[in-house]
This record gives structure tokens, sequence and C-alpha cells, in this order.
């Protein structure tokens, strides 16, 4: 294990797979396209910055979801704030993973207030080791951690909008969160929704395929049908996105649960294409079918990725 500069780190990112991180314009050598699409008066949606950003407007500041890949810190602020003559006053972040807290350390030091469950600040405040990657992460300097940690959830008001954030059993990792803006009926699943791929899930700080699809059964239960969903990446996704997902990821689980069980080796595990119906539509993207079974294979048979 070796630990990596923030540069490594992103030249990591760039060169990885599954780069689960990287979703458009995110390389060293490339500016960032960092894009902004409203979702309802006082909401936007920021993309092409790792993790999806959701901005909301209040009579007092912004209020971000997550703060995208650290290389972007500087356009993403500044991209955040055009969305009107306002101050970024609270973050919360979906989980601890660098591709949603890269721009905590600059907000932070702006004086916003960042909130996140009580693990994120755990996982931010020492060097991560993710066996299935093979890597270490840096921990964040401590104006980046959050200063106002949950255990399991709480509603606030944020100008007219109401606000329920909401901490689920380990899943994706052991510290996610959704947030749901109750008012303009939007809802930030961080990773537990990966829309158009396999997802990634974290073995190594507890999640499971297990814990993804129970959050996914939370989800929807949460949601209506008309909920606009912000999945961790992905274009915004609708509650029957959600239950399709949730479906694909049951009847996977089966599978490769049923291989490992009948004593097959990774290999043969991937040779019986556990994934194959949903293999042209999301074994194309940033996480291939063969490094998903992998990734289930080693999280099923250690316990950890
Ligand atoms: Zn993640």
């Amino acid at each position: 294990m070796t630990q990596l500069t923030r540069r490594e780190m992103f030249q990591l990112a760039s060169s990885i797979a599954p780069a689960f991180w990287l979703v458009r314009g995110a390389s060293a050598q490339t500016p960032p396209t960092l894009e902004l699409q409203p979702l309802s008066d006082k909401l936007t949606l920021l993309t092409g910055d790792g993790g999806n950003i959701a901005i909301l407007e209040g009579a007092d500041g912004l209020l971000l979801i997550d703060s995208g890949l650290p290389a972007n810190a500087e356009a993403m602020d500044k991209k955040a704030r055009s969305v009107g003559p306002f101050a970024i006053r609270v973050l919360i972040n979906t989980h601890y993973h660098f591709d949603h807290v890269g721009g905590n350390e600059r907000l932070g030091r702006e004086g916003v207030k960042i909130m996140a469950h009580a693990n994120v600040l755990k996982r931010l405040s020492t060097p991560q080791k993710n066996p299935f990657l093979n890597r270490e992460f840096a921990a964040l300097a401590p104006e980046g951690r959050p200063t106002a940690t949950f255990s399991t959830g709480d509603e606030i008001a944020h100008g007219s909008e109401k606000i329920a954030y909401e901490h689920v059993p380990p899943a994706h990792t052991d510290g996610d969160a959704t947030v749901h803006f109750r008012n303009a009926n939007v809802f930030h699943a961080g990773d537990l929704l990966f829309n158009g791929t396999f997802p990634f899930i974290d073995y190594s700080v507890g999640g499971s395929i297990e814990g993804m699809i129970a959050a996914a059964d939370r989800i929807i239960e949460t949601v209506d049908g008309k909920t606009k969903i912000i999945p961790g990446h992905g274009p915004i996704a609708v509650r029957e996105d959600v239950r399709a997902y949730r479906a694909v990821l049951s009847t996977v689980n089966e599978r490769v649960t049923a291989l490992i069980k009948s004593g097959k080796t990774l290999e043969q595990t991937q040779a019986a294409e556990p994934t194959k119906e949903w293999d042209e539509k999301w074994g194309k993207g940033f996480q291939k079918s063969s490094d998903f079974v992998r990734m289930l294979y080693a999280g099923k048979t250690s316990g950890r990725g």
C-alpha cells in the first residue's frame, strides 16, 4: 500500500479500471466540463465533476449535496455560485469517496458547514486502504472533514425547502446518506444508485450487494412516481428505474451466490456470465461486467473487497 498524493490519486483515477468515479471530462489533461441542469425553481444539478452534485438556493445562501473531484474544486465552487448571488453555506456529503468530497477542503476553508454520517468523518480522518483497488487514499485536511455528523437522519429547513436526510445500513459504504428535497420532490441517492452502469460497492468498509438491494428498497418506498432521483453517477432517474436496478442486483446476487456455493472459481463464475442480459446496457461504462463480478466474488468470499 502506498500513500498517494492528490495528483497521484487523480492520475490513478484517470487510469484505473474500474474508474467508477470518472464520469466525463475528468482527466488531468482535459479541463472539466461542468454543466448545470435546472431541476426545479430552486434546485440545480451540477454534472461532469465525478459524483452528481445538487445545488439548492435559499434566502441565506446555497446548500450543496456532494463536492465532486479534488482536481475540480475551484471550478466546481465557481460553477455552483454561478446559479445566483449566493455564498455556499452548507454541504452534505452522501459518503466518503473522493469523487464526492473533492471540494470539501476548499469549502471548509470558506466556512461552509459540512454535514455527513459519523462514519464519513471517521473515513476522512485517516488513510483508507481499498484492497479491491489495491490502493490507499489519504485523509482530508481537518478543514475538509464534516463538522456536523449524524447517525440516523433528520429534517432541516433551507429557505423554503424541507430537506430530509437519512442514513441507511451499510450498502455502498458504511456511511451512506440519502437526501430528499421534499417540496421540490427531488431525491439524491448518492452512490446507492448508479444509473446506466453496474454499481461500485465498497466491500472494504462494509458495503455489500445485499445492502445495496435493501437501500434500493428503501429508496423505492421513500419516493413517489414523480420524484426526480439523482443517482451518484449517470442521468436523472425515476422510481421505475430504481425498481429495474433492484431487480438486476437481486438476480445477479442470486446467481453469483449460487456459483460460489457450488465451488466455482472466480474465472468460472465470470465465464458463467451472471450479468449477461444487462451487459450490453450496463457493462460498457466505467465498470465492466467482469469487474463487477470480480468485485462481488471477492467481497462474498473474503468479506472484504
Ligand atoms: Zn462512491
